[in-house]
Order: structure tokens, then sequence, then C-alpha cells
């Protein structure tokens, strides 16, 4: 449903100087960092159409989630790779992109485990209201972190075979390194909120 623009106007006027104003000025720098094209979350009403109210707490939460989808993998992987170098303990286990791809799912799904055809697609194509609990505790909320098989971008969105019950494309191997992708999108956010230290060396450069 559409929101009354004043509102908007009327909540970034007084309430923007604070983690709003934190998690806005992150999402732009994200955006300066890779050529991405700004969305305008201070005066834009529609981009908040997927939320019921327009709160502090729900622009808060639509540009944090923003954030965290346009940061790319890659970033995640050398982000990742920087701290592992740091921490001198190195997991093993590299990782390989080309198995990433090949998780795709086709039109004419064959179920892996029982061999049906017939998949029931559960789908909300919104994120508002998500709620997920990892493996390792972590509980996520009204937001969507990209699960490959499970999640989009949107929200929940998975084949699920009629037979026997099994996530069409699910991939084991693939969770894990989502949900490890997830970890370090997150602290890497927690990270930038606390010191920006991590977009300083970027931003020096740029001035030069
Ligand atoms: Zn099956």
């Amino acid at each position: 449903m559409p929101h009354d623009p004043t509102r908007l106007q009327h909540l970034i006027k007084n309430y923007y100087k604070s983690d709003l104003e934190k998690i806005h000025k992150n999402y732009e720098r994200i955006c300066d960092r890779y050529n991405l094209e700004k969305k305008d979350f201070l005066n834009d009403v529609s981009l908040y159409n997927h939320c019921d109210l327009l709160s502090v707490s729900n622009i808060y939460s639509t540009i944090r989630n923003e954030s965290l989808k346009i940061i790319p993998v890659d970033y995640v992987e050398t982000f990742k790779k920087r701290k592992r170098n740091q921490n001198t303990t190195t997991l093993g286990e590299d990782s390989d992109e080309t198995e990433a791809k090949s998780a795709k799912t086709s039109s004419d799904k064959t179920c892996a485990h029982c061999g049906g055809s017939e998949f029931i697609f559960v789908c909300n194509g919104n994120s508002d209201g998500m709620y997920l609990e990892f493996p390792n505790g972590r509980t996520v909320s009204g937001q969507t972190p990209q699960l490959t098989a499970l999640t989009d971008g949107d929200g929940v969105s998975l084949h699920v075979c009629v037979g026997c019950g099994m996530v069409h494309g699910f991939n084991s191997t693939q969770l894990k390194r989502d949900l490890e992708r997830y970890e370090f999108a997150l602290e890497d956010m927690n990270e930038a909120d606390q010191d920006e230290l991590l977009f300083e060396e970027d931003d020096q450069q740029q001035q030069e």
C-alpha cells in the first residue's frame, strides 16, 4: 500500500540524526564503492511499499537490508581472506565459484531423491515479517539473506517435492557457504557501523 510522503519527510527530519544516519551513510558508501546507483531512501516513499507501517525502524531495516543485498559476494570473499590472514589461522578449504553457479533450478525439475516431478512452490515474495534461525543460533528478522534453494532476494522461495518432501536444488555445501557469507556480510556491516575503517582506504584513494 502507498505511504504518505509527508510522513517519510517528517520521520527523516526528526529522527535521521541517529543510527538511521549511520546506516544510510554506510549504504551510500557501499554504493560509491561499487559504482551502484543509489536509491533515494530519504525521499522516495515507494521504496517502503513492502512495509505495513512507515516507521523509523522500518526505514532502518529497509536500508540495512538493501546494503546487505548489494555487497558483492567476491568482496565478502576478499574480506574473509583478509580476516583469515589477520588471524593467521587458515581454515584450509578454499571456495570454488563454479559449484556455486551450478546450483540453478530448471523449469522441468526432477527430484534428486525420489525421481518425482511434482513440486509445490512456496513463496512469500516479501521479506517483511521474515524470521530465520541459523544453526549457530543467530536469528534474523525482517531481512532476507539469500540462501540457495530456500530464499531469494525478496523472501521465501522454494520448490518442495510432493513425493518425498525434499527441497529441490538443496545443496548442503552451498547452504553452509551461504550462511557463512551472510555472517561475514553482517560482520562487515557491524564493523563499518562501528568505526568505518573498512572504507577509509578507498576514501583516501579517491581524494587523491
Ligand atoms: Zn522427491
